[in-house]
C-alpha cells in the first residue's frame, strides 16, 4: 500500500518534472519572443498610453488652439485688422511726413541760401557795371503816322515816308507801335537799373517825330549804341524769328561805311543773346542802307525785328509782358557780358 502510494507519487512528480522540464524546453525561445511581444505590447501599449495621454493631452491644446482660432481669428483679425490699417495708417502718414519734412527742408534750405548767395554777390557789382555807357532807345513808329518824306541819307537825294504807324499783329489786333513801346521800357528798366544813361526817343504813343528826327536825338545825346525797337510782318504767316539790321556797304561816307563791320559784330553778339534768352529763331544780321534811321545815325545803331506779328505764335508772344520781358533779359546780358 505504502509501496503504491510512494509509487503514485514517484509517477505524479516525475510526471510533473517531465512536463515542467518540455515546457522550459519548448518555450524558452517563445518565451523571449513572447517577453518582445510583451514589450512590444507594453510599449505599444505605453505608446498607445502616451498617445491617449497625449491626445487628451494635444486634444485639449489643439482643440482651444482651434477654439482659439475662431477666436483668435476674430480677435485677432481685427486686431491685424486696426494693426495693419493703423500701420498702413501710419505708413502714409510716415510718408507725407517724410515728404513734408524732406520738401520744405531743402526748398527753404536751397531758396534762401540760393537767393542771398545771388543777391549780394551780384547786386554790388551790377549796380553800375553799365556806369558810363550811354544808350538810346528808339521804340519805333508811333500813333499816326507822319507820311510826308524825308531825305533817306546824309549821302543819297532819296526820299522815304517821315514815319509809319508800323504794322498790326495778324492775331491780336494789337498795333506794332504800342508793343515796341513796351519791350523798349523794359529794356530802359534793366538797363538803368545796372547804371547806363538811357535815352528815349518816345515815352508815348502820340508823337510826331521822324525818323531822322530820332536819329538825331541820339546824336546829340553822344549815345554810344542806338536801339530801335520794331516788329516785323511778312505775307508768310510760317515766318518767325529775330532780324537784326545794321548800315550796310552802299554809298554812304567813309566814316559810315567804316562802321559798318563794328556794327555789324555787335549785332551778331546781341542777336546771340536775345535768342538765348527767348528761344526764339535766330535769323539773320542784315546789312543795308534802307533805313533812315540808321543812315541819319552816327553810332552803332541797330534795329531790333524782336518777332513776327504775322506768325500766330509770335504774336502772342510779343504781346506778353514775360515774352518781352525775355527780349529785354537777353539784350541786358549782352551789355553785362561786355563787363
Ligand atoms: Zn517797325
Amino acid at each position: 500500500m505504502f509501496n503504491k502510494k510512494i509509487l503514485y507519487l514517484f509517477l505524479i512528480v516525475s510526471i510533473f518534472i517531465f512536463i515542467v522540464a518540455c515546457d522550459n524546453f519548448n518555450n524558452k525561445p517563445a518565451d523571449e519572443t513572447s517577453t518582445n511581444a510583451l514589450v512590444i505590447i507594453t510599449t505599444s501599449k505605453i505608446e498607445e498610453t502616451s498617445l491617449v495621454t497625449i491626445q487628451p493631452t494635444m486634444t485639449p491644446t489643439v482643440k482651444p488652439t482651434s477654439t482659439l482660432s475662431p477666436t483668435n481669428s476674430n480677435t485677432i483679425t481685427p486686431t491685424t485688422k486696426p494693426t495693419v490699417t493703423s500701420t498702413s495708417t501710419s505708413t502714409p502718414t510716415s510718408i507725407p511726413t517724410a515728404t513734408h519734412t524732406v520738401m520744405p527742408t531743402v526748398t527753404q534750405t536751397a531758396m534762401p541760401t540760393a537767393t542771398p548767395t545771388l543777391k549780394p554777390t551780384k547786386t554790388p557789382v551790377d549796380q553800375d557795371i553799365l556806369s558810363g555807357l550811354k544808350i538810346c532807345i528808339d521804340p519805333g513808329h508811333q500813333i499816326k503816322g507822319n507820311y510826308n518824306k524825308e531825305q533817306c541819307a546824309p549821302w543819297s537825294d532819296a526820299l522815304k515816308t517821315k514815319c509809319t504807324s508800323g504794322t498790326t499783329g495778324n492775331f491780336t489786333g494789337v498795333d506794332e507801335y504800342i508793343i515796341n513801346l513796351q519791350i523798349a521800357e523794359k529794356i530802359r528798366n534793366k538797363l538803368f537799373d545796372l547804371g547806363a544813361d538811357v535815352l528815349m526817343t518816345r515815352q508815348s504813343h502820340e508823337v510826331d517825330i521822324s525818323n531822322i528826327e530820332r536819329a538825331k536825338m541820339a546824336n546829340e545825346y553822344g549815345a554810344d549804341i542806338t536801339l530801335r525797337i520794331h516788329c516785323n510782318s511778312a505775307a508768310s504767316s510760317t515766318a518767325e524769328g529775330i532780324d537784326l539790321f545794321v548800315r550796310g556797304k552802299g554809298t554812304g561816307t567813309q566814316e559810315y561805311l567804316a562802321q559798318s563791320d563794328k556794327d555789324y559784330a555787335i549785332a551778331a553778339d546781341l542777336l546771340e543773346y536775345i535768342c538765348n534768352a527767348t528761344g526764339a529763331r535766330k535769323r539773320y544780321v542784315h546789312k543795308t542802307d534802307d533805313y533812315t534811321g540808321i543812315n541819319w545815325c552816327e553810332n552803332t545803331c541797330i534795329i531790333i525785328e524782336c518777332g513776327f506779328l504775322s506768325n500766330e505764335k509770335e504774336d502772342k508772344l510779343l504781346n506778353s509782358a514775360e515774352y518781352q520781358d525775355k527780349i529785354a533779359e537777353g539784350i541786358k546780358n549782352y551789355f553785362v557780358s561786355l563787363h
